[in-house]
């Protein structure tokens, strides 16, 4: 039902602050948007690594004193969307396991575009997957290659190629590290004498970390009882590919993204938008709540009021959704009312950050239309999304991408709009001036840029045991 792509987890680690496993269940809070289908902490207390998690919100799994009990002043923290492997308990993060380096914990955010090729290449040597998620890739590569030292891991965070920001807990020391591209965020940041490293800084203001700056794509920030030290572990260093559509989608609004404040940049697009397709219109309204900051700025671009004119229920679950077209129109009502008195007789501009399926925004327009509103024009702050994304953020089939299957005029028509307009991606990535070409377009594009392919590199002799 929902109209947008989904992200695929978020992170947190801590190293030297007291308990700090509840600091890390707090700091997942702030990031639950990125995930809400498992939850997981593990800490390491003298010597060995301690974990607990569970299917669903932060909230229930840590429910009572869930994150009190597990001791240790490390933490590694991870909310869960899948995108590689099913939704179940076996695939919930962190992931453990014990190998000859000892005790490990993965909490991993991303996709491995070269999963398949890994798995099989590592299955063939003799690994046995517990799970279905590709995240476990990194447990077996670290066993596989008898990667103990900090130079040893460096070499197998090389060998996963993108998409991942990761964070491995080991008793004695933490790591955090982001692919060479940097497709996924992670901030660094310090709380007291501690340290702390994150998917987004709203983690941060969360528990009262400093921001400090971000993990370098191809960085690996590593914790342990001597402080803190980098190592790049990239064999060079690519142009960055970073997410774009962190900033246009993910990303919480106050959260601090590869340098930018997403609501103001989510405002400057829809600037952008409304220098490029103006409407002649009385009202502008956005899709609560991804759609309002790019409808400030459109409105700021044309000098139109803002108006909230639908609302959206928060209290309703995915579970009141089901499929079939009935079911769906009752959905997008139960969470979206409009507000009649700032749309009757109007012409609204009615403005999303993206559109991808176009099921959501249909039924809005009807709703819109039907309380009375005189024209509906739909803008929509990216350019139109015609291909999927390999790099960790679950999109429909590329059959089922409106933008894939049909064009603007038919979608317009399909969508039952006045007229609709996209953002051009010219006019996207020019609002990062000479920055432009280090963000991933691929979904855009169709062009991508990050063809690992890494497995021919795992180590080719194994020893064999005598029976
Ligand atoms: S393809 Fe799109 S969603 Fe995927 S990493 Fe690139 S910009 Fe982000």
């Amino acid at each position: 039902m929902n109209d947008h792509p989904r992200d695929a987890c978020g992170v947190i680690g801590l190293y030297n602050v007291p308990e700090a496993a509840p600091v890390a269940a707090l700091g997942l809070h702030a990031l639950q948007h990125r995930g809400q289908e498992s939850a997981g902490i593990a800490t390491s207390h003298a010597g060995r690594l301690h974990v607990y998690k569970g299917m669903g919100l932060v909230s229930s799994v840590f429910a009572g004193d869930a994150a009190r009990r597990l001791p240790g002043s490390a933490a590694v923290g991870h909310v869960r969307y899948s995108t590689a492997g099913e939704s179940s308990a076996a695939n919930a993060q962190p992931l453990t396991g014990r190998y000859a380096g000892g005790e490990a914990a993965v909490a991993h955010n991303g996709n491995l575009a070269d999963s398949q090729r890994l798995c099989n290449a590592l299955c063939s040597g003799g690994a046995l997957f517990q799970t279905t998620t590709d995240s476990e890739i990194f447990l077996h590569l670290l066993a596989h290659e008898l990667a103990v030292n900090d130079k040893e891991i460096g070499r197998i965070l090389a060998l996963a190629g993108p998409a991942f920001a990761v964070i491995l807990l080991f008793p004695d020391r933490l790591i955090a590290a982001r692919d060479p591209l940097g497709y996924r965020p992670l901030v660094l940041g310090h709380l007291g004498d501690g340290l702390v490293v994150a998917s987004e800084t709203c983690a941060f203001d969360q528990i009262g970390a400093v921001f400090e700056r971000e993990v370098e794509p191809g960085e690996m920030v590593i914790f342990d009882e001597n402080g803190r030290h980098s190592l790049f572990f990239a064999e060079n260093t690519p142009t960055p590919a970073r997410c774009l559509l962190e900033l246009i989608y993910f990303a919480r609004p106050d959260s601090l993204v590869f340098g930018e404040t997403p609501h103001l940049f989510r405002r400057r697009s829809g600037i952008k938008l409304a220098q490029e397709h103006p409407a002649d219109a009385d009202v502008v309204v956005p899709i609560p709540d991804s759609g309002m900051s790019a409808a400030m700025g459109y409105a700021d671009g044309l000098n139109l009021p803002f108006e909230r004119g639908l609302i959206r229920n928060h209290y309703v679950g995915r579970s009141f959704i089901s499929p079939g077209q009935e079911a769906r129109a009752a959905a997008v009502r139960m969470k979206n009312n409009v507000v009649r008195a700032v749309v009757r007789g109007k012409r609204v501009v009615l403005v999303d950050d993206s559109l991808i399926r176009g099921t959501t925004t249909s039924a809005l327009g009807r709703e819109l239309r039907s309380a009375g509103a005189r024209e509906v024009h739909l803008r929509i702050a990216c350019p139109p999304t015609r291909h999927p994304c390999i790099y960790g953020v679950d999109f429909p089939r590329r059959e089922d991408l409106l933008a894939h299957r049909l064009d603007l005029e038919a979608i317009r028509t399909l969508l039952n709009m006045d007229s609709l307009g996209y953002l051009s991606l010219e006019g996207l990535t020019g609002l990062f001036g000479n920055d432009a070409d280090t963000f991933c377009t691929s979904c855009w594009s169709g062009e991508y840029r990050a063809a690992p392919g890494r497995s021919d590199r795992l180590k080719a002799e194994f020893i064999p045991i005598p029976l």
